[in-house]
């Protein structure tokens, strides 16, 4: 044995970390990395930004650093490198009561009318994309690409007929449910279970339509056995938008490796996430929960702050952190999840997807500014720019090529 191999086993028989520093990247790295996402397409697949929009003082021209409501704007995308992705029409999941059906109705409309707003009001720096040809032309046009997507439907069992509107509105994305089930599907997450035991009929009915229309369907935040139901009956592939690895962190929003073996043989694509509860245990205490409940609820709750508010809510949650600390998630669990994902299905059917402006992000991951560590990590791991590109949303958008041929062939 040599003596080299001494304090790795040493390491090993006391379980202490060989290096407890986290991954870094040197300025070199870091310029090679952003040089190349400036001449690739560059997509994030899973932008809760609209979730901004209406907030009083958002503006996406400006910078919001230190903001804890805030890590996509104008110029953090320039800085990252970031040309865009699917910014979502996120709907909280309501009690499913007929009045909360009408709720989520209109709150998903508000939603879409305030991204088609914010680009009416920024043509020079950002474009609507219906199809990837369209995101590479606004690409070279030196503006920001935006595809838009629906997380959970519940603002279409009101009236699911409102899906070919959305469509003919841009929407070229629909996941079926959020943290609890609705009547189109399971959650991965509902505290009481299935009920669908996967897709609901409504649910198939929805994703025919939807299959049918050329909109790419997501399975993240549904549970496994919609998955199953997923892999059974789309004609075309399929993604998951914002989702991590079992095996590498056993959480029901993760997929577990068989699946992610049948999600790659069906063509899909899995968008790896960044939110910290789905890459590590980070071993929150009941009190701590009450400590953010109480915080929020002093600054009139997430959904009413204005955005200077997200100064005070970052102030607050870095206290919260001294009072009650937490394990944060940093680039090294991100980076565990990646190239777990990679290793068993290759980076064909790999992507980016980290539910900024929704909970995403490490610790040395803040905004989108950082987005070039990802791709000085990837030339580490010796992949090809064609292989970076694809990672990046070429694979993405070959799933949503396959989505719209299909429907174009059955002549929608
Ligand atoms: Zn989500």
């Amino acid at each position: 044995m040599s003596l080299r191999r001494l304090p790795l086993l040493l390491a090993l028989a006391l379980s202490i970390p060989l290096s407890a520093h986290a991954i870094e990247f040197s300025a070199d790295e870091l310029q090679r990395a952003k040089a190349l996402q400036q001449r690739l397409l560059t997509l994030d697949s899973h932008l809760d930004t609209p979730a901004n929009f209406g907030r009083d003082g958002f503006d996406i021209d400006n910078r919001h650093d230190h903001n804890a409501l805030s890590q996509v704007d104008y110029p953090r995308m320039v800085e990252g490198a970031l040309d865009g992705g699917f910014w979502a029409i996120y709907t909280g999941q309501g009690d499913r009561s007929p009045a909360a059906h009408l709720r989520d109705r209109d709150a998903g409309l508000q939603r879409l009318l305030e991204i088609r707003t914010m680009l009416a009001a920024n043509r020079e720096r950002f474009a609507l994309a219906l199809t990837p040809a369209d995101a590479v032309r606004i690409k070279a046009d030196g503006k920001r690409v935006v595809f838009i997507s629906m997380e959970n439907a519940s603002p279409l069992v009101a009236d699911p007929s409102l899906l070919s509107f959305y469509h003919q509105a841009g929407l070229r994305m629909l996941s079926t449910v959020h943290f609890a089930n609705n009547e189109f599907a399971d959650s991965a997450t509902n505290p009481k279970g299935p009920e669908w035991d996967g897709l609901s009929d409504a649910g198939k009915a929805l994703v025919r339509e939807a299959v049918r229309l050329g909109i790419v369907i997501d399975q993240s935040h549904a549970s496994d056995a919609v998955f199953d139901d997923l892999v059974e009956m789309m004609p075309v592939p399929f993604v998951l938008s914002h989702s991590s690895a079992k095996a590498v962190h056993d959480h029901p929003r993760n997929l577990d490796d068989a699946r992610l073996r049948r999600l790659a043989k069906a063509g899909g694509v899995i968008q790896v996430n960044a939110y910290g509860g789905y890459l590590v245990d980070p071993g929150k205490s009941e009190a701590r929960k009450q400590a953010e409940e109480a915080l929020s609820k002093r600054l009139g709750g997430w959904g009413k702050m204005d955005i200077a508010q997200g100064v005070e809510l970052q102030r607050g949650e870095e206290e919260l952190d001294r009072q009650f600390p937490v394990r944060h998630a940093s680039l090294d669990d991100f980076f565990a999840h990646m190239g777990h994902i990679l290793d068993v299905v290759g980076p064909e059917h790999v992507g980016i997807g980290l539910d900024w402006d929704g909970g995403g992000g490490l610790t040395d991951l803040r905004d989108v500014s950082e987005l070039p560590k990802i791709t000085a990590w990837l030339l580490r791991r010796g992949y090809d720019d064609k292989q970076i590109a694809g990672i990046w949303g070429g694979n993405l958008l070959r799933v949503m090529q396959q989505a719209q041929a299909h429907a174009d062939k059955q002549g929608t």
